[in-house]
C-alpha cells in the first residue's frame, strides 16, 4: 500500500503547529503496518539546514496567464517542493504584517507540483493523503486534471483545524486550474469566495479529523465555522481518530532538552527540571511554589485571553506562571504585561522554541490548556507524559485525553471563574502530596502512542482501496 501525504508542514523541517508533529510521526507508525508513505511539503528556508538530493525532475505548474517551474528534492520520505519565490521567506504562511498575498498561488503550487511529479514518475499512490486546507483541493485535482494519471487513487482529507479554510477572492481561481463550473454552492464557493478546505469536504472519498469529540462538535453551528452543513452531509464519510504522540521526542527519560531525566518509577528528576526552569525564568527557586504554564500558540483559539482575563485571580495564590508562545500581537502583550504586573511571578518568553517547550513542560505541575476549540491538542498529552498534571476546558480532543480527577482537571465554561474554579480545585490536590503522586502517576501511565491510531488510518485506507 502506498501513500503520498500532502501538507503544508512537517517535522523535523518545518512546523507552526501540531500538523507538523503529526504528519512528522504518522508515517513511520504506518511504516510498521506495511503502509509505505511519501510526505510532500515545500522547500522552506527553515528545510535547507538538513541534507536532501535534487532530485533530476523539473516540475511546472500552469497558473492562469502563467506558468511556475520548480524542482523537486528528497531526504529519505520526505519530498520537498523548491520554489525560492514562493518557499523561501521568513514565515511559513505569513510574518508580522499577517497572511502572505499569494498564498492561494504557493499552495496550488504545492499540490500540483507534487501530484505533477508523482504522474511524471509513474508512481501512482494507492492513497492521496491531504492536510488542511494549503492541500484541499488535492481530492479534486485528482478527479479531474489528474484523473488520468491516477485513476485508481482514492483520497482522504484531514481536517487540522477547520477554522482556517484558506479563502480567496473568486478572480483567482483560473490559476488554480479549474473550471468555473466548480465555483458552486455545492462545491468550491463559500460566501462568493473560493474555499479550499470545503474543497476537500466536498470531494474527499474520506475526511478525517484529530479526535472523535471534534469529529461531532464541527457537525454543529457552534463549531463549525460555517462548514457544519457540509459535514453532515458527509457524515458517513466522516471519521474522528485521535492523534497520537511520538514518545521518541517526548519521554521524560530520555530527552536530551532536560536538566535531569526522570520517569514515573524515578520521579527524582523532575524536581531538578523545576528549579532549571525557575532559574532560567529569574523566577524564584522554591520547590513548593506550583508552576502553571502555557505553551503554544498565542491565539484566541487557544484560550490565552480568557487565561490573561482569569490570572488575577490565579496569582492571589502562591503560584508561578510561565508562557511560551508566539502569535497575534494583541495576546502577545497582553502575555507580556502580565510579566510586568507580576515580576517574579510571571515569565513570558515570546518565541517559538521547541528546546524551551520541552523544559517548560517537563519543570511545571500544571500545564494550562484553557482552549475556546481544540481539534485534538497534543501539549497536554506530552504533560501527562511528563507527570505535569493538565487544566483543560471542556473542548475538542481535550475531552478525549483527560479524565477529570484522575489524569487532570476539566472547567466547561469559557469564563475566568470556572477556569479559576478547576485551579483552584487541581491546588488542593497538588497540597496532597500523596493525592498528587498518583495523578501524576495515572497521567504518565496512559499511552497514546500512535500504534492504535496508524492503525485505524491504515484501517481506512484499506476500506476504500478494496472499495
Ligand atoms: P496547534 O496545532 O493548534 O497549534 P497542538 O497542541 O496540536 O496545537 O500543537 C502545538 C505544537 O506546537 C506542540 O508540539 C507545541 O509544543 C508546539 N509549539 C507551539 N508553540 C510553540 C512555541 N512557542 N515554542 C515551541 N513549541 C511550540
Amino acid at each position: 500500500m502506498k501513500v503520498a501525504f500532502i501538507t503544508s508542514e512537517v517535522v523535523p523541517y518545518s512546523k507552526t503547529g501540531g500538523l507538523a508533529d503529526v504528519v512528522g510521526a504518522l508515517p513511520a507508525a504506518l511504516a510498521e503496518l506495511g503502509v509505505e508513505v511519501s510526505v510532500f511539503s515545500p522547500y522552506y528556508g527553515s528545510v535547507r539546514k538538513y541534507p536532501t538530493e535534487r532530485l533530476p525532475h523539473l516540475v511546472s505548474v500552469p497558473m492562469g496567464f502563467r506558468s511556475e517551474w520548480g524542482a523537486i528534492r528528497r531526504g529519505g520520505h520526505f519530498y520537498f517542493i523548491e520554489h525560492d519565490v514562493f518557499y523561501n521567506r521568513g514565515g511559513l504562511y505569513g510574518d508580522g504584517g499577517g497572511d502572505y498575498k499569494d498564498n492561494l498561488f504557493r499552495y496550488v503550487f504545492l499540490m500540483r507540483a507534487a501530484l505533477e511529479y508523482l504522474a511524471q514518475t509513474g508512481a501512482a499512490p494507492d492513497i492521496l493523503h491531504a492536510h488542511d486546507w494549503q492541500a484541499g483541493l488535492v481530492p479534486l485535482y485528482a478527479k479531474t486534471l489528474y484523473a488520468g494519471a491516477f485513476p485508481n487513487a482514492k483520497s482522504v482529507f484531514t481536517i487540522h483545524n477547520l477554522a482556517y479554510q484558506g479563502r480567496f477572492w473568486k478572480e483567482f481561481l483560473p490559476a488554480t486550474g479549474l473550471g468555473w463550473n466548480h465555483f458552486t454552492f455545492l462545491d468550491l464557493e463559500m460566501h462568493d469566495q473560493i474555499n479550499f478546505l470545503k474543497g476537500g469536504l466536498v470531494h474527499a472519498d474520506a475526511i478525517t479529523t484529530v479526535s472523535p469529540t471534534y469529529a461531532h462538535e464541527i457537525q454543529h453551528p457552534v463549531h463549525g465555522w460555517g462548514l457544519d452543513g457540509v459535514l453532515r452531509d458527509r457524515r458517513s464519510h466522516l471519521h474522528g481518530i485521535l492523534n497520537g504522540v511520538d514518545y521518541k521526542e517526548w519521554n521524560p527519560a530520555a530527552d536530551p532538552h532536560l536538566a535531569a531525566k526522570y520517569s514515573s518509577k524515578s520521579m527524582g528528576g523532575k524536581a531538578a527540571c523545576k528549579a532549571a526552569l525557575q532559574k532560567r525564568c529569574g523566577l524564584p527557586e522554591r520547590p513548593e511554589a506550583p508552576i502553571l504554564s502555557i505553551v503554544g500558540r498565542l491565539a484566541e483559539q487557544k484560550g490565552v485571553d480568557l487565561f490573561v482575563h482569569g490570572a488575577d485571580g490565579l496569582l492571589q495564590h502562591d503560584v508561578q506562571v510561565v508562557i511560551l508562545g508566539t502569535g497575534e500581537r494583541w495576546l502577545e502583550d497582553a502575555a507580556r504585561s502580565l510579566a510586568w504586573r507580576y515580576p517574579g511571578k510571571v515569565s513570558t518568553h515570546i518565541a517559538f522554541d521547541n528546546a524551551f517547550a520541552h523544559q517548560i513542560i517537563a519543570g511545571s505541575d500544571l500545564l494550562m490548556v484553557p482552549s475556546k476549540y481544540e481539534p485534538c491538542g497534543l501539549t497536554q498529552l506530552y504533560a501527562l507524559r511528563y507527570g505535569t498534571v493538565p487544566v483543560v476546558r471542556t473542548t475538542g480532543g481535550l475531552v478525549d485525553t483527560v479524565e477529570h480527577g484522575v489524569t487532570g482537571f476539566r472547567f466547561d465554561h469559557y469564563r475566568p471563574d470556572s477556569m479559576q474554579w478547576a485551579v483552584g480545585e487541581a491546588l488542593g490536590v497538588y497540597r496532597d502530596s500523596e493525592r498528587w503522586a498518583k495523578m501524576q502517576q495515572a497521567g504518565m501511565a496512559r499511552d497514546f502512542s500512535w500504534d492504535a491510531s496508524a492503525r485505524k488510518y491504515e484501517q481506512l485506507y484499506r476500506s476504500l482501496t478494496k472499495a
